[in-house]
């Protein structure tokens, strides 16, 4: 299975920014031994879709509401996303968990309609420090697992624990490799043999300096990327650091 590269802009990225990144991703993906995708905020997913027509470099929506249409302001839908350009969209990030108050029902919720829609759902899982130093990490990963998925899923799923998001800390090698394992077993018991197919991507502070040693990692199915994905030249080093799969 190829690696993906995940790209996460949040709110960032007005008309010429998002231009000036998507253009050199879109000129520099060839070749890639990975799969690449971006992110960006709904106001850009149309006009950068644009750009990277017949590249490589596929696009997201970093959350979707559970309803196709209907009386739900400031909200977009699965189906909204899929019609500017989208093939991906992001579901259950911590920001969205912790900012917006969203459960393991409402994300999995989300992620149906994702499917419905088309699109390639990315569900967001992941522990806090406190829940890490009070030994709770897998107990807290398992129970989102099991809470955000629904029976058959087929998307894939991003480990991003949350004191790395952003903080330029990451858990070790080996403790990339033990979570990823945990879900890799968690899947397998949720999903049965298509539990082996669902990616698992790492999150959290990943930088060209140590992508290739994350992406190394068994069961690292390739890297949700923030910070450094606003920028084309660092979002591609960390591409050309990917496993051949
Ligand atoms: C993220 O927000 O999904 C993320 C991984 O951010 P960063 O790479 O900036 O830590």
């Amino acid at each position: 299975m190829r690696q993906l590269i995940a790209g996460n802009w949040k709110m960032y990225g007005l008309t010429e920014q998002a231009a000036g990144i998507a253009g050199p991703l879109r000129d520099g993906a060839a070749g890639l031994s990975c799969d690449l995708l971006v992110c960006p905020p709904f106001t850009q997913i149309a006009s950068v879709a644009r750009i990277l027509a017949g590249s490589p470099v596929a696009v997201g929506g970093q959350d979707c509401h559970v309803a196709t249409q209907g009386a739900h302001t400031g909200d977009i839908s699965a189906a909204m996303l899929a019609d500017a350009g989208a093939s991906y969209v992001i579901v259950g990030h911590s920001e969205r968990r912790q900012n917006h108050g969203e459960t393991d029902a409402l994300v999995r919720a989300k992620t149906e309609a994702a499917v419905a829609a088309g699109l390639t759902p990315i569900v967001c899982v992941g522990e806090t420090e406190a829940e890490r130093v009070a030994g709770r990490e897998t107990e807290v990963v398992g129970g989102q697992l099991s809470g955000s998925l629904p029976a058959g899923f087929a998307g894939v799923v991003a480990y991003e624990p949350v004191w790395a998001i952003g903080t330029g800390r990451t858990p070790t090698e080996a403790d990339v490799a033990a979570m990823h394992g945990f879900i890799r077993a968690a899947l397998v018991r949720q999903l049965g043999a298509a539990g082996q197919g669902v990616s698992i991507l790492y999150g959290g502070s990943v930088k060209p300096s140590n992508a290739a040693a994350l992406l190394a990692v068994p069961e690292v199915g390739g890297a949700l990327v923030g910070g450094a994905s606003l920028n084309a030249e660092d979002f591609l080093g960390i591409a050309r650091a990917a496993v051949a799969g």
